[in-house]
């Protein structure tokens, strides 16, 4: 939704009420990127009208500090960088087990700079594993290449444990890489600009979805 139009929120409500499987907010605390996106007030101003879960992606320094609020504003999906927990001390793991118990899917989220075994602990507590295929803090940016080789090893690995933990890729993300990131075996897309700015959002997630 960072991609969105914030005058007409409802119209990009729509585009993804009608084509998309979820809504996700990219919140930014000005601290653990750079840059500052948006609060409560929106996340709940879209969840009056969301028909699709809502999935919170937090760049945020302190995630746990929040949960509990993102899950009453109606998060159904919460993720928040692995390396702002470990930076901190915190233990990424007991944020997953708030997360799940705020009742929300709980998912771990890595920069395209740390190493992907950063994740690999996780895999079995995780609902998802968020990798940027762009450094997070801005919408926009040139997909990485290097993110197909990190989600093959990744997904490796969650094939080794034998665990249910999906991956997901957010950043540069459209037609044109989708399909070579499922068959290295992303399960979760998210697009923001690709769709929103195009004449056709339809069109783009159908075809991100491989159906055109
Ligand atoms: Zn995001």
């Amino acid at each position: 939704m960072l991609a969105a139009d914030f005058l007409h929120l409802q119209e990009s409500v729509d585009i993804v009420n009608r084509w998309a499987d979820i809504f996700h907010l990219d919140i930014m605390d000005g601290t653990f990127v750079p840059n500052i996106s948006f609060g409560f007030p929106v996340v709940e101003a879209i969840a009056k009208v969301a028909e699709k879960p809502m999935d919170v992606h937090l760049m945020i320094v302190h995630p746990e500090k929040y949960i509990e609020r993102f899950a009453k504003a109606g998060a159904s999906m919460i993720s928040f960088h692995a390396e702002a927990a470990l930076s901190e001390g915190s233990d990424p793991g007991e944020i997953l087990d708030l997360i799940r118990r705020n009742g929300c899917k709980a998912g771990l989220v890595i920069n395209p700079d740390i190493p992907v075994e950063t994740l690999f602990p996780y895999l079995e507590k995780a609902d998802y594993v968020l990798i940027m295929s762009v450094f997070a803090g801005f919408g926009g940016q040139k997909f990485i290449e290097a993110t197909y080789e990190r989600v093959r090893a990744v997904k490796a690995e969650i094939q080794r444990l034998g665990t249910q933990c999906l991956i997901e890729v957010d950043g540069g993300v459209g037609a044109a890489n989708a399909d070579a990131l499922a068959q290295a075996g992303v399960d979760l897309f998210v697009a923001g600009s690709a769709v929103f700015k195009a004449e056709n959002p339809e069109t783009v997630i159908r075809a991100i979805r491989g159906e055109a």
